[in-house]
């Protein structure tokens, strides 16, 4: 049966991988709706090839040249300005694509939840930052939220159900994400003091965006990672583990009760579980590369350093708590990681501005949207402090 996609953050990494599945099945998919912030050029190109019926620049006001260009351009797409636009993006179609990087793509996540859309989560910040009022939302609203983390999408694969339900079956003892270690994995401690933002974003396996590229390199994106399975699959930190495997073949590792642990590998190709969301519970083609594990030749798998990986041990801080702790850590790490990439800090400062904003910014209770948004304007003008106490 056909159905109509939104992309919310269609000229991104996830963005251009789920239009290249979705481009395999036109039979499934038409696409309703795609947003980019700024990137006019890039969003007029993809709307002449997939033709929504409304195209969103949220981070732009209208100008009479970005308006003719777009008539002249002939295209019967509605063109929206700014970030209203993203909730008409949403409005338009039965699934939404969630790949707005950060805490920016909250408002139309949430609200593709309250409608009861079929929602494709790459956008782990957003279900990072609500938790608990995220998943009662989707509760409330029968919303279906399907993982397109690869390793939440590994975890939910090997969990075999055919339900869209993501909370871990009872039987089920111990999840291990797995983690590539970054591009710094076999730097000297010390040398890190220097690296530059295109270092960070080097990832030895995946091609991302800038921003969770150096996630990766500080294993906050693992950090974030546990947050996000925690509230996805309803299992306490206990059961919740990390481990290194440079190789990012096996995505994630599920034990059962009985001893059995089932894991998902593939290639690092983020059109694997963008298909397997898109699809779910059928499979269809990726055109991802098949797996040759003699190539490969050997799969490794360590325990995180937590001295190299400080941010990874201050995730690990709020992993317990289920109040506004991991809204301040992620807004902390937002303006770090932008101040990083803006050379205004130093690659080690990332975990230090974070660090001091946990210790600055008094925790609270998370029942409402309010509240969660007041302590990520508070964590974000102490971290915003602290860059500038840093940069003087
Ligand atoms: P990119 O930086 O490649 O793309 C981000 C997209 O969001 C672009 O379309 C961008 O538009 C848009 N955008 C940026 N800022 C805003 C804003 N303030 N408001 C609205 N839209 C905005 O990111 P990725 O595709 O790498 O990541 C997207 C999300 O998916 C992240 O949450 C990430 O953690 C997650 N994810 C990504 C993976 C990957 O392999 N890339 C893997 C797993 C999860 P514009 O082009 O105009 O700037
Ligand atoms: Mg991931």
């Amino acid at each position: 049966m056909m159905k109509t996609l939104c992309i919310l953050g269609a000229t991104g990494s996830i963005g251009g991988s789920t239009l290249d599945v979705v481009e395999r099945h036109p039979d499934r998919y038409r696409v309703g709706a795609l947003t980019a912030h700024k990137s006019f050029d890039a969003l007029l190109e993809l709307s002449l090839k997939y033709t929504p019926d409304v195209a969103v620049l949220s981070g732009l006001t209208p100008s009479d040249d970005l308006v003719k260009r777009w008539k002249q351009s002939g295209l019967k797409t509605e063109l929206i300005f700014g970030p209203q636009g993203l909730i008409s993006a949403v409005d338009t179609s039965t699934v939404v694509m969630a790949a707005i990087v950060g805490a920016a793509g909250l408002p139309p996540t949430l609200h593709a939840v309250s409608k009861g859309k079929t929602v494709l989560l790459a956008n782990k910040e957003a279900l990072v930052m609500t938790g608990a009022l995220f998943m009662r939302l989707v509760q409330r609203s029968g919303a279906i939220v399907l993982p397109v983390d690869s390793e939440h999408n590994a975890v939910f694969q090997c969990f075999g159900q055919t339900s869209h339900q993501t909370a871990a079956p009872k039987v089920v003892q111990r999840i291990t994400l797995t983690a590539s270690g970054g591009p710094f994995l076999r730097r000297s401690i010390a040398s890190l003091s220097s690296v530059t933002p295109d270092e960070a974003c080097a990832h030895p396996n995946w091609v991302m965006g800038r921003k969770i590229s150096v996630d990766s390199a500080t294993m906050m994106n693992k950090g974030l990672e546990l947050i996000e399975a925690k509230w996805l699959f309803d299992l306490a930190p206990t059961h919740l583990k990390v481990l290194i495997h440079p190789q990012s073949i096996v995505h994630a590792m599920v034990e059962f009760c009985d001893g059995s642990v089932l894991a998902q590998l593939s290639n690092p190709d983020m059109r694997v579980p963008i298909a397997h969301a898109l699809a779910f519970p059928e499979r269809i083609a990726t055109g991802v590369k098949s797996l040759d594990l003699a190539s490969v030749g050997s799969l490794q798998f360590e325990v995180p350093d937590r001295a190299r990986f400080p941010c990874l041990d201050l995730a690990y801080r709020v992993l317990g708590d289920s109040g506004t702790l991991a809204a301040i850590l992620n807004a902390a790490n937002e303006v770090a990681v932008e101040a990083f990439l803006a050379q205004q800090i130093a690659y080690l400062q990332i975990a230090e501005v974070i660090q001091a904003t946990l210790d600055a910014v008094p925790a609270g209770s998370a029942a409402s949207l309010e509240m969660v948004l007041a302590a990520d304007a508070q964590a974000r003008a102490k971290a915003a402090a602290h860059v500038a106490a840093l940069g003087a």
